[in-house]
């Protein structure tokens, strides 16, 4: 088994959901006592939240780089950054390290065409769902992403920044992001990428009217087909 690197804290509460799915896929695979070799370096979300809410994102950038630098020095063999917002900021931290990084929506668009899907609602952050450098990544890979309207990406960043990146999980969010969902579906979509790494705190195949693709759980699975390779 290879060491995962995995950069998180962003937010502390997915960095948490990342470690139990690499410990659970590693004990399946392997039974017994064994657990994820891995490595987690997580960061001050605060100060990260902050460069992102003021645009430093070569600042950011810059961080993360040191950041994946040490976890690389550190011993890990691949990594994965926690978080679908920060890819944005992936071009800098792949030119810091030579392991190999593998990259969340690349991850999440492989596992949307495997199953056949071709027009994925995507819910996430503003910065994720407004800018090029997530849906161009998904549109690359032959996805046509279908974005909610203005209050309903409004309301999905605002639950995500406000209470689930606090650990927070409420009923009438969970409800909004049902509808947001069914809106989705109604404007086209065929499936629904969780497209923020704490949206599955609120919605799975269980509550979601659309085929759940929980880029957190994609990620990890990834990540264990690489560390098992
Ligand atoms: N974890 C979130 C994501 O997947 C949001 C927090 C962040 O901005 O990194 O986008």
């Amino acid at each position: 088994m290879k060491t995962i690197g995995i950069l998180g804290g962003m937010s502390c509460e997915s960095t948490a959901l990342y470690y139990a799915r690499l410990n659970a896929g590693a004990r399946a695979r392997l039974g017994g006592l064994h657990s994820a070799d891995c490595l987690i370096r997580s960061v001050d979300f605060g100060v990260i939240e902050a460069m992102q809410a003021r645009g430093d994102w070569d600042g950011a950038g810059a961080a993360l780089a040191g950041a994946a630098k040490g976890l690389e020095a550190g011993g890990a063999d691949l990594l994965i950054l926690a978080t679908n917002t920060m890819h944005k900021v992936a071009p800098a931290i792949e030119a810091a390290v030579s392991i190999p990084f593998l990259h969340i929506a690349d991850a999440t668009a492989a596992a949307l065409k495997a199953a056949g899907k071709s027009r994925p609602g995507l819910m996430a952050t503003a910065y994720t769902m407004e800018q090029d450098f997530y849906t161009g990544r998904l549109r690359a890979a032959g996805l046509a992403p279908v974005i909610p309207g203005d209050a309903d990406r409004a309301e999905t960043h605002r639950i995500i920044y406000d209470e689930l990146c606090l650990g927070e999980t409420r009923p009438e969010s969970r409800a909004s992001y049902e509808g947001i969902a069914g809106r989705l579906g109604e404007a086209g979509a065929d499936s629904l990428i969780l497209g923020c790494t704490e949206v599955g705190m609120l919605l799975d195949g269980g509550n979601s009217p659309l085929p759940v693709f929980d880029t957190t759980l994609i990620h990890c699975d990834a990540a264990l087909e690489a560390a098992f390779a």
